[in-house]
């Protein structure tokens, strides 16, 4: 085959390169070792960074035979292309034209992803059908590096291999791929094994529910898979591609300023555009479905003008004019409105497209309705011209009215739509840019009051602490300001440069070699099995809410994260994921759990095991199984466990101010959850013993890993409303407006929500909110539960406090002082500033009423010790 080099280096480092003249087979050949510089005629080169097992294979045909290279870097990705130019007959080498409409289209060669764990003679097959058909061809071994490829590189056909399922569940890995936006239009076939004759063809349904386009019955014969890949291109990729083109133009719609509606033949509402729903204050949830006559009518309009309007567009022809619609609020809004019939399947009116512009009334020039309206095709050629004429001026007087409003002097609307098209030809837009850009484009039609409304909107967003609330003042409630200063800023930011004092021993610059080592000696089990029966019965009640971690806590001499660890993780099946044995599991967690300061009264293995248990409780949610993957619940586990590892009792404020190592280390931004993160990652790989990932691949480990890591720095509280209120944005409000606007099929709605849940991003989000509340739920704990963590964090602060004042450092919480402190008022203030707005959004998704039950229940106690004007953690007893 005359097909010709190509070297990739995918993200994880490795470069993969096949020369067709020196092997006959996308097999991977040679591995070069670690340091050797990468040669383009090298099969397989790794580089320096490169430490991963290959999962993405890359051939491109490039059919010219004059060797040239290309070297692009580009965000991570390094991608020497060889080019090598030959004459072979069969290829197609040109993009190919296509028209939909009005609009012409090139399409770029075919790019095919095949995944397929091992290597065979089908996987064989299609990549040299490809390479005949002159697609371009991945090839991707895991779930996990397909989606990545995928998302990379958007392929127009995925192939999936269906014939093994104990490498990976095909549907399963289609469904990772459908829920990523590009999939839309994408053909994805599965590869299915050959019936025996004397059974049953099975049904294909379950495939297609998958999210299969069609299946192709294997087949290695290169000829057979070039026909059905052929067949593919020439029907539906041909077809997708047009309707992908489609969303041009959709996006067109969704951002041009003119509202725009489109009706069925039977007027009823099929699409309504932003512009739309901003003029009249619907949303389309409320419009689409409903029949135009459904809706209220403004009695402003001539009697007869409806009438006019359907008999000329049921003619076919074009009707514009002057009409008065009712707006949601009941206001009447006068409209410059063009409604045109659209011809579709059969030759008959398909649907309606009705523009509509806001009519200014500009220095009392309201155009007199009868003269404006036309139905076009009862006008003479040069009628329509006058009109069109009419109507650029028009347009033009209407454009200066708005941007200048009723000011001759250069306008600041003027000066905002030329910086709004500089950062329109931008080509990396950040999404804050994009919204500020929708918001201007908003207030080019708005009315004057809305405009300035939005200018107040932009100067809001052009901040940059967006997601920091900000107290009114300074007389709010002292302990919502310290806890919120305590717990959300990093110390410098509330002093002036020369308060900062750098302290040299302050003792709490711990670092590996502080490591509380004094439990190590205290017996564990063996294995699970080698509990303590008392311990055992304990652990039986684990998947309550209402366990009782304190109680577990004194049976275990305060190992409660060992045997908790063991009981939880082995439920999850974590050993068989990680591949690891339950001794080595047992060390990781007793090596984690010592690695804990016994000596702090609330950041102690006890907090871990706390925290760990309400992770796998939400884990066990239906809604949240239903959003992750197994390696999403053993990420979570595990940043559980490890989340506040060899914590010193400080915050990080007292930190940055003390100028510890670690402050120093991490240059003052999320001090301690950078240390908890990277020390778990340091101490889990330094021994084989404890080493849980020493089994797993590199890939895998990757993936774990950052998940982790980003659970961990999760639980930093500066970001606190950050992570929430993406969470409330892209996921609890997306989840209820479909709920609210649900007519339709129970199943759609549910393929809708799943696919909100679904997609990367938003797991990522979910995983991010399910460690934040596990972390900060004692409050949500059955009262006992909850007041003594809370009277082991007050007494964590009080230590600091007394601390800072030995040292003469800021006393960064002046409230936690043992002396003076009101705990049920610090209490109150913590649930009102950190905690409902949270549960609520994490208890929306994950339905918990129980913890809702105990969240209100523990409130009120506090409110009722602050209203006694008790300051402590319980009533005084009675006199
Ligand atoms: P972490 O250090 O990961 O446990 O983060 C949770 C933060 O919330 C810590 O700064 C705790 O001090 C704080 N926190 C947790 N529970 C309470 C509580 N009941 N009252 C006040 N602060 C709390
Ligand atoms: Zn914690």
């Amino acid at each position: 085959m005359g097909c010709a080099p190509s070297i990739h280096v995918s993200q994880s480092g490795v470069i993969y390169c096949r020369d067709s003249d020196e092997s006959n087979s996308p097999h991977q050949t040679t591995t070069i070792s670690q340091g050797t510089a990468a040669t383009l005629h090298g099969l397989f080169i790794k580089t320096d960074a490169a430490e991963t097992i290959p999962s993405v294979i890359t051939y491109q045909s490039r059919h010219s035979r004059n060797n040239s290279y290309r070297k692009e870097n580009s965000g991570g990705h390094i991608r020497i292309e060889a080019e090598t130019q030959t004459s072979h007959a069969s290829v197609k080498v040109s993009a190919t034209e296509e028209c939909v409409g009005p609009m012409r289209l090139t399409q770029e060669p075919i790019q095919v992803l095949l995944v397929f764990a091992k290597e065979d003679s089908q996987s064989d097959a299609l990549w040299w059908a490809c390479d005949r058909a002159g697609f371009r061809c991945n090839i991707a071994r895991t779930p996990e590096s397909a989606v990545e490829c995928f998302l990379d590189k958007h392929h127009e056909i995925v192939v999936i291999d269906g014939r093994h399922s104990r490498y990976f569940e095909p549907e399963a890995v289609c469904r990772m791929i459908r829920a990523t936006k590009p999939s839309e239009n994408t053909v994805i076939l599965a590869v299915v094994p050959q019936q025996p004759p004397d059974q049953e063809e099975p049904s294909v349904l379950p495939l297609l529910c998958a999210g299969f386009s069609r299946r192709f019955v294997e087949n290695s014969s290169v000829s057979a898979c070039y026909n059905e890949l052929v067949q593919i291109e020439h029907g539906e990729v041909r077809c997708q591609f047009k309707l992908r083109a489609c969303n041009s133009v959709f996006t067109a719609l969704e951002h041009c300023q003119e509202a725009v509606e489109i009706t069925s033949e039977d007027h009823i509402i099929q699409y309504v555009n932003p512009a739309f729903e901003r003029m009249m204050g619907y949303h389309k949830g409320e419009l689409i479905g409903k029949e135009l006559t459904e809706l209220p009518k403004s009695d402003k309009n001539r009697a007869d003008l409806l009438d006019t309007i359907n008999t000329c567009i049921k003619k076919g022809k074009e009707w514009q004019g002057i009409y008065y619609a009712r707006k949601k609020s009941g206001d009447s809004i006068q409209q410059h409105v063009k409604i045109m019939p659209v011809i579709g399947q059969g030759g008959k009116i398909r649907h309606f497209v009705a523009i509509k512009r806001p009519q200014i009334d500009n220095n009392n020039q309201v155009h007199k309705l009868n003269k404006e309206e036309r139905c076009s095709g009862e006008h003479s050629q040069s009628e329509c011209h006058a009109l069109r004429h009419r109507d650029r001026r028009k347009d033009s007087i209407d454009a200066r009215s708005l941007s200048s409003r009723g000011s001759d002097a250069p306008s600041l609307q003027n000066r905002r739509y030329s910086s709004v098209a500089r950062i329109h030809s931008m080509t990396i837009e950040a999404p804050i840019t994009k919204v500020i850009n929708i918001i201007n484009a908003a207030q080019e039609s708005s009315p004057v009051t809305v405009a300035e409304a939005l200018d107040r909107v932009l100067e809001i967003l052009r901040t940059t602490e967006l997601y920091s609330p900000q107290l009114a003042s300074k007389e709010d409630d002292p302990h919502t300001n310290d806890l919120v200063g305590g717990l959300m800023s990093d110390g410098l930011r509330r002093l002036s440069g020369n308060e900062y004092v750098f302290c040299k021993m302050c003792g709490v610059c711990p670092s590996v070699c502080l490591l509380d080592m004094s439990q190590s000696q205290l017996a564990i089990p063996v294995t699970l099995n080698d509990v303590p029966p008392s311990i055992a019965e304990m652990l039986n009640d684990e998947e309550c809410w209402e366990f009782n971690i304190l109680e577990l806590e004194a049976a275990t001499h305060k190992r409660p994260l060992t045997y908790l660890g063991l009981k939880i993780f082995t439920s999850f099946g974590v050993c068989e994921f990680l591949n690891c044995s339950e001794a080595t599991l047992r060390s990781w967690l007793q090596l984690m759990e010592t690695s804990y300061h016994s000596s702090n009264s609330y950041h102690n293995s006890t907090h871990a095991a706390d925290v760990l248990h309400a992770t796998a409780y939400f884990l066990r949610k239906e809604r949240v199984k239903g959003s992750l993957d197994q390696l999403d619940e053993v990420a979570a586990l595990i940043a559980a466990t490890v989340h506040d590892v060899d914590h010193p009792g400080r915050t990080n404020s007292f930190l940055c101010n003390a100028g510890s190592e670690l402050a120093i280390l991490y240059n003052d931004t999320a001090v301690l959850e950078s240390h908890h993160a990277a020390l778990a990652f340091q101490l889990t790989v330094r021994d084989g013993k404890s080493n849980i990932f020493k089994n797993i691949d590199r890939n895998q480990f990757r993936t774990l890993r950052q998940a982790i890591i980003d659970m961990v720095l999760a639980t930093e509280m500066t970001r606190h409303f950050e992570h929430v209120s993406k969470f409330v944005n892209s996921i609890n409000k997306p989840m209820a407006a479909i709920e609210e606007t649900s007519t339709s099929s129970v199943n759609s709605d549910c393929e809708s929500q799943a696919n909100i849940r679904n997609s990367p991003e938003n797991r990522l989000l979910i995983k991010r909110m399910l460690i934040k509340c596990a972390d900060v739920a004692n409050p949500c704990r059955p009262l006992e539960l909850c007041i003594e963590w809370a009277g082991r964090i007050s007494e964590e602060y009080f230590a600091q406090t007394d601390e800072e004042k030995r040292q003469g450092l800021p006393v960064v919480m002046p409230v936690f002082d043992r002396n003076t402190c009101s705990i049920p008022k610090s209490q109150i203030s913590f649930i009102d500033y950190f905690i409902t707005d949270m549960f609520d959004a994490w208890d929306a998704f994950a339905t918990l009423p129980g913890l809702m039950e105990h969240l209100s229940e523990n409130y009120k106690y506090w409110k009722t010790l602050d209203e006694m004007k008790c300051k402590s953690l319980r009533p005084p007893p009675p006199s």
